[in-house]
């Protein structure tokens, strides 16, 4: 009985603590005896996911040297597959399969034509070995050979678990003890053999857990490393089969391969944010784990690992910094971006701390009437040399925490005392809008600091709105943004949704956290031109808005035209070129003197002629009768 004294003489060298390699290379020796014209190989996977041959007694040396650190993956040869797939994987045509592309030139030059591939797996579930039957025949084992096959297997987990120690070893520098993940070095490994052949076959994910540090300082560091934990674990199962690595303190990174994955980054992204949206217990806490992505693929550009990995790290830093909690893919100019980015971060805190942030207004007006109803104010920052330079050319400096609080809290202060001034000269002002940013929502309540600016100066707060913008507004799945827009409803604060129309909002966003006025973002109001789409989309707009008595202003209105237009399509208020830029205190003062609503013998705002609006204005009602049949 061969096979019975085969199992025995390996498991005699398994018992006298034989090294794992020669046991190894004897086990497959033996096995090439018992079926002739085979060739048997043991590779062990690391837990970076590389392989290393073990025992490959009859291959060419190329062919093993070859092997040696390749990552498996879905199109890795018959053993790569196997061990990423964590199934037994049978090629019977080496040279036509897809998955040996980029592999088969030395399999064929040795003669072999076919190759089945057997994973052993882990008690944790870990791929650790691959055993692999080379033919030379386009076939696979016979049934006579397949209790030779299930005896190698057993042999082969039983010799590697005896070498536990060795492997452990290997493991311990390897692996991250808390969450049982390959660790940083094991990354290093595997980035340094990822394939870099074949433009778009690997894509890398760098994750940032957003919450760890407020975890460990308010809840302390148990709960904070049971948060990790769980992240890992769900991270790894999001993404599993692919291999995710805990590199840093709250950082991830996963490899990825699964062609599933690849073809759509943003879907594999949103895969791992709903693994992670469910609260967990920490140490008797329930917490949300937060993460934000940042992603690169292997491609023309990124041509090295290297370049990947880089890339990567851009694109979360740059979703780190302009909004927690997304993702975010590697463009080529996100360097250039980060820079600029940096720069306006730069700019804006020395202005600030220099007193140079000043707050211009700009007039929101009636459609039917040209008289000011409000006012926005937006700031202004003033060049050392004297120079004007309007929000756009810096707000992106708005979504760094520390910016977005202090120019808030700065333009709170100034607004406040402005409304004073012109209380105190006799002017009606309206409401006066202010913008906020996602940032600061994340820094502090927006609901206190204005209480504390306008409380001392009797500015009653139902004069204020705050623009939150519609990214800002839906962007966010934890609920933060919209408890703290309920808070300033309830201080009497009225709420904007800015920007509608740019992004994903829709008015079931608008039903879930309500707000009080919608401002239809200039995109809409430059294309209200004959058969254009956006007529009917504004016009829906209007008269939802309207039944669900939310206030509508439409932003950027540059004509006359565009201004009867859209008064005529029942939107009574208004802001833009066509009215007033913004101007400093004084100007708008003197504005508001003319054109303010509510003081007898005011006249009507235009930028332009007067009376200009006088003509479109008659046959408004007219054309809306008639549109409404
Ligand atoms: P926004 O809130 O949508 O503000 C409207 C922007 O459109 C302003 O640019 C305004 O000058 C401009 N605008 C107004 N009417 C017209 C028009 O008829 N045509 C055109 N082409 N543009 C018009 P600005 O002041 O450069 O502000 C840009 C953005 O910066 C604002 O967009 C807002 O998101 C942000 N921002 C402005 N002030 C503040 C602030 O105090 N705090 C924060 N966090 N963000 C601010
Ligand atoms: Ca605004
Ligand atoms: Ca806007």
């Amino acid at each position: 009985m061969p096979l019975l004294q085969v199992e025995n003489r390996i498991l005699r060298l398994i018992a006298n603590g034989v090294s794992l390699e020669e046991t190894a290379r004897q086990l497959c020796l033996e096995i090439e005896a018992l079926l002739p014209d085979v060739v048997c190989t043991l590779m062990t996977v690391d837990p970076a996911g590389l392989l290393h041959p073990l025992a490959t007694p009859s291959l060419p040396d190329a062919y093993a040297l070859a092997i040696d650190g390749v990552m498996i993956g879905p199109e890795v040869g018959s053993c790569g597959t196997a061990a990423y797939m964590r199934k037994t994987v049978g090629i019977a045509d080496i040279a036509a399969d897809p998955r040996w592309a980029r592999y088969k030139d030395h399999a064929l030059v040795a003669g072999l034509k076919a190759c089945w591939s057997y994973p052993i797996i882990s008690e944790s579930g870990d791929p650790i070995g691959v055993l692999a039957l080379y033919f030379r025949e386009h076939r696979g084992p016979r049934e006579a050979e397949m209790g030779v096959i299930s005896t190698a297997l057993d042999l082969c987990g039983m010799a590697l678990r005896r070498h536990e120690r060795v492997v452990d070893r290997e493991r311990r520098a390897n692996v991250d003890v808390l969450t049982g993940l390959p660790n940083r070095a094991a990354f290093n490994a595997a980035l340094e053999c990822m394939p870099c052949d074949e433009p778009g076959i690997w894509a890398l994910f760098m994750i940032d857990l957003d919450n760890l540090k407020i975890v460990n300082d308010t809840f302390g560091h148990l709960a904070g490393d049971r948060l990790i934990q769980v992240a890992a674990a769900r991270i790894a199962r999001a993404v599993a089969p692919d291999v995710t690595f805990r590199i840093g303190g709250d950082e991830f990174a996963v490899l990825v391969q699964a062609p599933a994955l690849l073809s759509d980054l943003d879907a594999a992204a949103r895969r791992i944010f709903r693994g992670l949206e469910l609260a967990a217990p920490c140490e008797g806490h329930m917490v949300v784990p937060q993460a934000t992505i940042g992603g690169a693929v292997f491609g023309p550009s990124e041509s090295t690992a290297a370049a990947v990995s880089e890339a990567a790290d851009f694109a979360l830093y740059h979703a780190k910094e302009t909004g927690r909690g997304g993702f975010v893919r590697y463009w080529p100019g996100i360097g250039t971006r980060i820079t600029h980015r940096r720069d306006a971060i730069r700019d804006v805190a020395a202005a600030l701390g220099d007193g140079r942030i000043e707050a211009h207004y700009q007039p929101i007006v009636g459609l039917d009437t040209g008289e000011i109803v409000g006012l926005e104010a937006l700031c202004r920052m003033r060049g050392r040399d004297g120079t004007l330079i309007a929000a756009h050319e810096f707000h992106e400096a708005t979504a760094d925490a520390h910016i977005a609080a202090e120019l808030t809290e700065h333009m709170a202060a100034m607004i406040a005392g402005d409304m004073v001034r012109w209380r105190d000269q006799g002017l009606r002002v309206g409401h006066v809008g202010l913008n906020v940013s996602s940032a600061d929502f994340y820094t502090g309540s927006i609901s206190k600091k204005l209480e504390r600016a306008f409380g001392p100066v009797g500015v009653p707060l139902d004069q204020l709105v705050v623009e939150v913008s519609e990214d800002v507004y839906i962007g966010r799945r934890d609920g933060v943004v919209a408890r703290e827009i309920e808070r300033l409803r309830a201080t009497g604060v009225r709420v904007a949704l800015d920007d509608f129309g740019t992004g994903h909002a829709s008015l079931t966003h608008v039903l879930n956290v309500p707000v009080d006025i919608i401002k239809i973002d200039r995109s809409f109001v430059e294309r209200l031109w004959p058969d254009d789409p956006s007529i009917v989309i504004v016009e829906g707009l209007i008269k939802i808005a309207r039944r669900l008595e939310i206030m509508v202003i439409a932003e950027g209105i540059e004509t006359e035209v565009q201004a009867s237009q859209l008064w005529s399509m029942g939107c009574m208020l208004g802001q833009g070129f066509a009215f007033a830029r913004a101007t400093d205190r004084d100007a708008t003062a003197a504005l508001l003197r003319r054109h303010a609503a509510g003081i007898a013998g005011v006249t009507p705002l235009y930028a332009g002629r007067k009376g200009m609006l006088r003509e479109p204005d008659a046959a408004a009602p007219a054309r809306r009768r008639t549109a409404a049949g």
